[in-house]
């Protein structure tokens, strides 16, 4: 990971930025900023390995609804103060690319609470847009299906690739580039030295 390198394109664009080497340095970090605030997470196998869910309830009020699913959470997480997610990759030329299916994370993202922290393992990072793109499509929304076991066949061949499918349960519908936060947002990328998620 080059950290110089991502703090000064991220931070060019507008972006906080801290690094951290591990997980739990990170978590620790979330988790000893924010307190006594209203916090939604979005679906993400990078907050679920770090296990931040746990440690912000203890002094936050925390929506999560890989906890508590159903329409209801999704629609209480846009009242949140402060929103968590990863992003399906970051390039190191300072850009964020997220591909949703239902849409509620990568809202939360472009017209989001006061603060918004995405959280970003090693394995996330490429070179440049193009390759962010082509990682986003390629290698983390064929895991994602596969994870879901959704039918379609990426997830029929246990997430090898995309096929650019036109499946009912198809979960890629929104790809969301985040050039700059949008304006009046606080984005903050946390960037671990370890691979999280997908
Ligand atoms: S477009 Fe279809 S085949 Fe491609 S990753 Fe998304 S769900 Fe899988």
């Amino acid at each position: 990971m080059d950290q110089e390198l991502l703090k000064k394109n991220f931070e060019g664009h507008g972006f906080k930025t801290s690094f951290f080497r591990t997980k739990e340095a990170a978590a620790e970090y979330l988790a000893s900023g924010i307190e006594g605030k209203r916090v939604a997470m979005g679906g993400s196998m990078t907050l679920k390995e770090m296990g931040i869910y746990e440690l912000l309830e203890k002094k936050n009020e925390v929506i999560w609804h890989w906890v508590t699913p159903g329409e209801a959470a999704l629609k209480k997480a846009r009242e949140a103060q402060i929103y968590l997610t990863s992003a399906n990759a970051a390039s190191e030329t300072g850009e964020l690319v997220n591909i949703d299916g239902t849409g509620n994370r990568v809202s939360q993202t472009v017209f989001g609470p006061e603060k918004t922290y995405f959280i970003i393992g090693k394995n996330k990072i490429c070179t440049g847009f193009g390759t962010a793109l082509w990682r986003a499509k390629n290698v983390a929304a064929p895991k994602n299906a596969a994870r879901l076991q959704v039918a379609t066949p990426c997830a029929a061949a246990n997430g090898d690739k995309c096929y650019d499918c036109s499946s009912p349960e198809r979960i890629c519908r929104s790809t969301v580039i985040i050039e700059r936060p949008s304006k009046g947002m606080e984005v903050e990328v946390v960037f671990v030295d370890e691979d999280l998620g997908y």
